[in-house]
């Protein structure tokens, strides 16, 4: 999981295990509790979670209404939720650098 990696010593942060955390222009910061680094998710990262989300909440509403005959729905969720998931494993944090 790159999301909740430390950037830079590549220890465990997410929201339990960081040192501190931070809110700077909007955009959510957490220090490593290892190296004490600040880093935070990458634009891109945050564009693709928010893209598969959305493609989620749309293909589970789809299948919900039977849009597109039953599988079109459920196909586009599974897909979003695999970018989801593919953003959190590949795309690495970016560090903080003020
Ligand atoms: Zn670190």
């Amino acid at each position: 999981m790159k999301l909740l990696q430390c950037p830079a010593c590549g220890h465990n942060i997410n929201l339990k295990h960081a040192a501190a955390n931070q809110n700077v222009n909007g955009i959510f910061m957490l220090q490593c509790a290892n190296c004490k680094q600040w880093s935070h998710e990458s634009s891109k990262a945050a564009f693709f979670k928010k893209i598969g989300l959305v493609m989620m909440i749309a293909g589970s509403a789809m299948g919900y209404f039977q849009i597109g005959g039953g599988i079109i729905g459920p196909l586009i969720a599974v897909v979003g939720g695999l970018i989801a998931l593919t953003t959190l494993l590949a795309m690495p944090r970016t560090i903080y650098t003020s």
